[in-house]
């Protein structure tokens, strides 16, 4: 019989069966454990815990079906099966191609992608002939493609967005939402022992980042299922008003932590989808709250995945539109939270060091538009983003981080950079009060190095913009400082030092 090999981000059941007519996805499975795969990046060490726990607890799960290999590399393990394989076609170039290889001298057949919910032939169905693209077209095309929230022809509530409901400031004055604390998985044996594996390799030479503290996300399915309806009993109506919104105090907000399950192939975004909107129907959530949800997990992760492909290995690589060549400096990289004054990206990076994770709102308007404003390398600002984000693989980041969070390839991706001085975090969250620095001085002691880097930003492309249909007003912003050249000047002396 034919073995199914799973990646480590296939370990949901949709990612078993499906190979001929009346197959009852009850094959057996082999994992292979590849060690090179942690040499070659510095993994935030609770990633590269969520990733051997889940794939130990998978084998666990299928007992003698699973047939797990730890290995150095995918090709070492492989050396040792002899079997006929299938694999559901895996999520990165390199990984394609090194399967492809494979078939060439093994009997190695390849199923086509699962885990998103609109195919390959829905995007280039929906992409073809078209010179723009634009998300919101797709998301649409997919609503009515799938019926999900759809009412006949027309959206769910007669509206296909509820922005206007949804992405609220942070309550006045609070510090945190006041919902109860996420579930939280409970460890057990693998994970200690997943725990002890990794400290061995460190003392053999392998490099981590960050802390590895009890584990925060779910790597079984029935965790997975577990925070799906924690996330719809407590967080879910709260979800689209603070969608956008960040509090000091409050890492989670309403947000449903469902990225690392997800991308671990344990739950299939359909499957999450269909609880959320019948949660709706149900009564448990407002249309804009669910609205949204479905925008971003069907929106947003499958056309970020299908822009991945669309394009090409090389798109990280060989974009860089607004020439930005400046090397991650030391505190950035090495998560130096403590040394940095300016409370919005200290509070970021603290998050990053703690869980390996941040929610949307630091991901792009702090950290990525910092890096954005001080012309980061993209292709060092994607690794950095992959290597330490606990959700983070090479398809999702491509496009959030070389097209929307940097805008780095020329507005394929987006229309305008994601740029924002001060005032916009002062206005979506409470980082402002108690930092050092305030959002409305642009110049001095007391400087807020976002807003003197958001209008320095603009000045590096001032000419290049002064007409565009989207930046021009900026530009035309910028010509009126009455501190212009006081604030050039001090941002071009910025050195490497934490902010
Ligand atoms: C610079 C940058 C880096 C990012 N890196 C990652 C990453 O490594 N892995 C990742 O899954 N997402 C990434 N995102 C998207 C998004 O920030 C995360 O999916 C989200 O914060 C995960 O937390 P959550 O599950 O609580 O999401 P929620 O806020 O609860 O959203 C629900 C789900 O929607 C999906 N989603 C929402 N926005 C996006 C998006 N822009 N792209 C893809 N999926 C989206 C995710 O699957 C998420 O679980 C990144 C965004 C930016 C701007």
């Amino acid at each position: 019989m034919t073995r199914r090999w799973l990646f480590a981000d296939q370990l949901g059941p949709h990612f078993l069966g499906g190979d001929q007519p009346g197959d009852d996805g009850r094959e057996n499975v082999l994992l292979i454990e590849s060690k090179a795969a942690f040499r070659r990046r510095r993994y935030h060490r609770a990633k590269a815990h969520l990733i051997l726990s889940a794939m130990r607890h998978r084998a666990a799960e299928l007992g003698d079906r699973c047939r797990y290999i730890a290995a150095e590399g995918y090709r070492d393990g492989l050396a040792e099966v002899d079997e006929s394989l299938t694999v559901v076609d895996p999520t990165s170039w390199p990984a394609r191609t090194l399967i492809r290889d494979l078939g060439r001298t093994r009997d190695l057949r390849v199923l086509p992608a699962r885990g998103f919910v609109t195919s390959q032939a829905d995007f280039d169905h929906w992409v073809a002939g078209r010179r723009h693209l634009r998300q919101e077209d797709f998301y649409r095309d997919a609503r009515r493609r799938t019926g999900i929230l759809m009412e006949g022809d027309e959206p769910a509530g007669g509206r296909w967005n509820f922005d206007a409901d949804n992405r609220l400031p942070p309550p006045r004055g609070a510090t945190t939402l006041g919902l109860p604390e996420p579930l939280w998985p409970v460890e057990d044996d693998i994970d200690a022992e997943v725990r002890e594996q990794l400290a061995r390799w460190e003392s053999e030479g392998v490099a981590f980042a960050g802390e590895d503290g009890p584990r925060r996300f779910a790597v079984t399915r029935d965790e997975a299922l577990a925070v799906l309806e924690d996330f719809i009993s407590h967080r879910l109506a709260e979800f689209g008003p603070y969608e956008d919104a960040a509090l000091v105090g409050d890492w989670a907000m309403a947000h449903s932590l469902l990225s690392v399950p997800m991308n671990l192939g344990l739950l299939d975004p359909r499957e999450v989808i269909d609880r959320v909107v019948e949660a709706w129907s149900d009564g448990g959530a407002t249309l804009a709250s669910t609205e949204g949800f479905v925008r971003q997990v069907m929106g947003w992760r499958d056309y970020v995945w299908h822009l991945y492909w669309h394009f090409g290995p090389d798109y990280v690589a060989e974009s860089n539109a607004l020439s930005a060549h400046e090397p991650l400096p030391e505190w950035f990289r090495n998560l130096r939270a403590d040394d940095v004054r300016a409370r919005c990206l200290s509070t970021a990076l603290a998050e990053v060091r703690a869980r390996g994770w941040s929610h949307h709102i630091l991901r792009l308007m702090v950290l990525g538009n910092w890096a954005l404003q001080h012309a980061y390398d993209p292709v060092e600002v994607t690794e950095w983003f992959t290597s330490n984000y606990v959700d983070g693989y090479p398809w999702v980041m491509a496009a959030n981080v070389v097209g929307m969070a940097l805008h780095a390839d020329g507005g394929r991706m987006a229309t305008k950079p994601y740029a924002a001085g001060g005032a916009y975090i002062k206005r979506m969250t409470d980082f402002c009060g108690g930092c050092a620095y305030r959002p409305d001085r642009r110049v001095g002691e007391q400087a807020c190095p976002v807003t003197a880097g958001y209008w320095a930003f603009i000045a590096r492309h001032a000419q290049a913009w002064a007409r565009h249909p989207r930046m021009a007003q900026p530009v035309r912003g910028l010509a009126r400082l009455s501190d212009r050249e006081a604030l050039l000047e001090q941002e071009a002396a910025r050195g490497p030092e934490p902010p």
